[in-house]
């Protein structure tokens, strides 16, 4: 049971601002692992075809050294360390490195341009917009342009109407990717606003609104097994004194620290809220009510152990009530604080369970 309900990390379920930049982080990095594994499959599925073809020889040395592009890219991609713009921004390098070695082959050797040429630029100018600072990418897009162009025009079929249709798609790619950087910040930036809208500024646990909103939900689901759906109140005992001997700084330290502990003897899926002043909602989902009884009595004894140092002995009240003694979640709530409230009556230092 100890090992049950000791935390591992944040409870409280509000994802931190920072939390939702890594995820996002992390899910472009899934994106850069599948597309630099996708561009090793089109390379194999290519070699496979250029292999049938005796005649195209030429193209097996730039097809080795795409190979090797592709290989490192697959190793940015999954080098855990690497910033992810690193990884971004080496992806730009070695496709751009890629064409161009297209391009001079077909300087070269003069042979005919190949839509696929064209629509590797345009995967330049893509990925160029996207990933790169829009001066770097306008730059680097411009030159790539002018090499792809001038290359090109020495070939013995130039395919100048599909150059300038690939020259179209730079300023289209421009405004695309523009477009879906807006999208993205805008999503990251709501999701943190959305992450701050529902914490408690001064704990860091969830606000009542958002703790009423996660209590309804684990309500719906725990709906089939309600007694293992516990709810405790904890209040703090006389803390209008800690205010008026101490000052209101002081109080807040012990409201932090409070908020701490509980994190600390919860588990992360536990609903953490800060109820009202001095108040603090836990919500246990998938305990028994013993189990979530002892979570509750383990609180009370150690509370006056994580007091900042000049703070005399806090101790807290608690009600605990479970979803199958009550209708609903106001049902619930109501019963915890009823029960929270014959702890107070009854001397505080206690908590208040059903039989
Ligand atoms: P009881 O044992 O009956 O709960 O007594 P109490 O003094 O804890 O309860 P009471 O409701 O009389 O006072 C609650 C106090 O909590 C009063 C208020 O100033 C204080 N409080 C509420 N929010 C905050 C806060 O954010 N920071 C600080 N420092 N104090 C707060
Ligand atoms: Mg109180
Ligand atoms: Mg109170």
């Amino acid at each position: 049971m100890k090992g049950r309900v000791r935390a591992l990390g944040y409870g409280g379920g509000v994802e931190a601002p920072q939390r939702q930049i890594d995820a996002n982080q992390r899910r472009q990095r899934g994106a850069l692992m599948v597309l630099a594994l996708l561009a090793l499959l089109v390379q194999i599925l290519t070699r496979l075809y250029v292999d049938r073809d005796p005649t195209a020889t030429f193209v097996s040395v730039p097809a080795m050294v795409a190979f090797g592009l592709n290989g490192l890219l697959v190793v940015l991609a999954g080098w855990p360390r690497l910033p992810i713009h690193h990884v971004q921004r080496g992806a730009v390098g070695l496709v751009t490195l890629w064409l161009l070695l297209n391009v001079a082959v077909v300087a070269q050797t003069q042979r005919p341009i190949t839509s696929g040429l064209l629509l590797h630029a345009v995967i330049v100018f893509l990925l160029a917009f996207s990933w790169l600072p829009l001066r770097w990418a306008t730059v680097l897009v411009g030159v790539t342009y002018g090499l792809l162009f001038s290359g090109a025009m020495q070939s013995t079929v130039p395919d100048v109407p599909g150059l300038i249709l690939t020259g179209f798609t730079i300023p289209l790619a421009w405004h695309l990717t523009l477009h879906g950087q807006e999208v993205s910040t805008e999503r990251v930036r709501s999701a943190a606003l959305a992450a701050i809208a529902a914490t408690d500024p001064l704990t860091g646990l969830c606000n009542r609104r958002s703790g009423e909103a996660q209590l309804a939900a684990l309500a719906g689901q725990w709906q089939a097994a309600p007694e293992r759906l516990a709810v405790i109140l904890f209040d703090l005992d006389h803390f209008k004194q800690i205010n008026d001997s101490l000052g209101h700084r002081r109080g807040d330290e012990v409201l932090v620290a409070v908020a701490a502990l509980l994190r600390d003897l919860t588990r992360p899926s536990d609903v953490l809220v800060r109820w009202g002043g001095e108040e603090f909602l836990v919500a246990l989902a998938d305990l028994s009510p013993a189990d979530a009884r002892e979570v509750g009595q383990r609180v009370l004894t150690v509370v006056r152990t994580v007091l900042p140092p000049g703070i005399p002995p806090v101790t807290l009240s608690a009600g605990l009530a479970c979803l199958s003694e009550a209708v609903g979640v106001t049902g619930l709530v109501d019963l915890a604080d009823r029960r929270l409230y014959e702890a107070k009556a009854a001397g505080r230092n206690r908590m208040v369970a059903g039989p």
